[in-house]
């Protein structure tokens, strides 16, 4: 077959290390290093993404291609470019981190405008302690959340492949001195570019103002070309719109229960995607206290309600990150700092009141807060409450609490809560009927934007443990039902209910550690 050659903007314009070796290093004055993946021993392709190769112009038949699993399991290279690893800092838990970099993410370079990176094809300079590799589990998880975050319409790096590597990886998956053998698998993420906040940060850090320069031009020619060439205020343009973008993303993960968990700065896309899949979780009950990732179960730095502030946070360090190219001008910074925050006033209203098929006006906002405050009275599906008020909106107005909501509760509700949940409906109900269009119009746009389907941590369980186990069609099964969030899809239910009692507690359904 003939694979098709790849390309690099990144390495082909910006400094790279000289030393070609993985041993784990700090790396000054260039922006990535070389990588080559450590063969595997025998790679099967267990899933992939059709729009994502048909996006990178790769044909199936291509994409099944022995040679070209190769390249997907790292045991060839692609032709035409370097393999490689971006250097990057960043802000962990709130503090600066030093250098991290690419750690066992390869960059292969690009096909179609889109580059190309096999995650978990082993160590790079900037593994550290690691070893380069990742599980099944994380693999699945990653694999399904790009897509089904992209089919949700959320802005996110996409998955092309999800390669069973036929080795094994030792982890500790409670940092609680239990390592076991898992099996290892590769993702080849997909993204037009898969720059950081912490990208920027790290010659900053180091008082590197040339190289900072040079990925600020980079990244402005590239990526942002009507801000034109580099300057004051180019780059001020550059650093409001990543503002906005990051504004909407977050305002958008609200509105879906999308909960990604560890929102280092290293993990924040300058494209403003969805970034770097690890213990994420979806929202089951709406509880805005909730993350879940075991490492942060303390200060729940990046729980559910939190990420909008956090969002800010970050853009924060990205600012003082550019300041050099801002010739310090720290108003600038501010500036987009408040563009931050009034894009994701108006954006989180838009999207919450769209939910409730209702026009954003200022008598909305109280109505959305009474709302959050009822669902976090007891235990209530969030997709399940939202998605049964596409039906209660083309009935009568609600005298008494509807049965079609009663299946969001996790347990019986008490007369309490019905009472203040049909003073709720009965404001909202009588609020849809302000609006210009009939109730069967807003039913639709509801539905349109209040999904039936998401990736439920449970179901993402549910699928690792049987391809664990040997059978890795649940994770096509799943995606197909993912592809089309919006749709009622006959036959398809059990994949929209609430979380069983069994997963409660379940490690992989409620509580996730970073050990991928
Ligand atoms: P994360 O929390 O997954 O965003 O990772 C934080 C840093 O640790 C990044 O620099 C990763 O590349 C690195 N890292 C995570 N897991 C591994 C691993 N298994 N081997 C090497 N580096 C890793
Ligand atoms: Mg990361």
């Amino acid at each position: 077959m003939n694979v098709p050659s790849f390309t690099s903007r990144f390495i082909e314009s910006l400094p790279g290390d000289q030393l070609v070796a993985n041993e784990p290093r700090q790396v000054r004055g260039a922006l990535w290093s070389k990588a080559m993946p450590t063969p595997v021993s025998s790679p099967t392709l267990l899933a992939h993404s059709r729009e994502v190769a048909e996006q990178l112009g790769l044909t199936e038949a291509q994409l099944k291609d022995p040679a070209f699993l190769s390249i997907l399991a790292g045991n060839a290279p692609a032709p035409g470019v370097t393999p490689f690893a971006a250097n990057y800092g960043g802000h962990q838990f709130g503090n600066w981190a030093g250098q991290l970099g690419d750690g066992r993410a390869i960059g292969l370079g690009e096909l179609n405008g889109l580059e190309l990176q096999l995650k978990g094809a082993g160590p790079t300079p900037y593994s550290r302690r690691g070893d380069g590799r990742a599980v099944l589990r994380s693999s699945i998880r990653e694999f399904l959340c790009s897509e089904a975050m992209h089919h949700l319409g959320v802005p996110t790096t996409r998955a092309l492949s999800l390669v069973l590597t036929g080795d094994r990886v030792m982890r500790d998956m409670f940092y609680d001195g239990h390592p076991a053998f898992e099996p290892g698998a590769i993702v080849c993420r997909v993204a037009p570019s898969f720059l950081r906040f912490g990208n920027f940060e790290l010659p900053t850090s180091r008082e590197d103002v040339a190289l900072l320069r040079q990925l600020g031009a980079f990244t402005l020619q590239h990526y942002f070309p009507t801000f034109g060439p580099p300057s004051k205020e180019a780059f001020s343009q550059l650093l409001t719109e990543v503002a906005v973008r990051t504004a909407r993303l977050m305002a958008h993960w609200q509105a879906v229960g999308f909960v990604h968990g560890v929102m280092n700065t290293d993990n924040m896309s300058i494209l403003g995607l969805t970034i770097d899949y690890g213990p994420y979780g979806w929202v089951d009950n709406f509880d805005p206290s909730w993350t879940p990732n075991t490492t942060d179960a303390e200060q729940r730095r990046y729980r559910y309600g939190n990420q909008p502030a956090i969002g800010l946070w970050n853009i924060e360090r990205l600012g003082i990150a550019l300041l050099p190219l801002l010739e310090d001008d720290e108003a600038l910074v501010e500036q987009a700092l408040l563009a931050y925050q009034k894009t994701f006033e108006l954006e989180g209203a838009r999207r919450y009141t769209a939910k409730l098929g209702v026009t954003p006006r200022d008598e909305t906002v109280e109505l959305t807060y009474a709302l959050f405050s009822f669902l976090s009275q007891q235990e209530t599906d969030m997709t399940i409450f939202f998605r049964a008020l596409g039906e209660v909106v083309t009935g009568a107005k609600p005298l008494a609490f509807p049965e079609v909501l009663l299946p969001a509760f996790y347990s019986p509700p008490t007369e309490a809560t019905l009472r203040t949940g049909t003073d709720w409906l009965q404001l909202w109900w009588q609020r849809t009927r302000e609006e210009d269009a009939a109730p069967s119009v807003i039913a639709q746009r509801m539905n349109a934007v209040n999904p039936k389907y998401v990736l439920r941590n449970y179901l993402a369980q549910e699928v690792i443990d049987s391809a664990q186990a040997g059978d890795a069609s649940g994770v096509t099964q799943l995606l197909e039902v993912l592809r089309h969030p919006f749709d009622e899809q006959p036959g398809q239910e059990r994949f929209a209910q609430k979380r069983p009692d069994w997963a409660r507690s379940k490690p992989g359904c409620s509580a996730l550690s970073c050990s991928s």
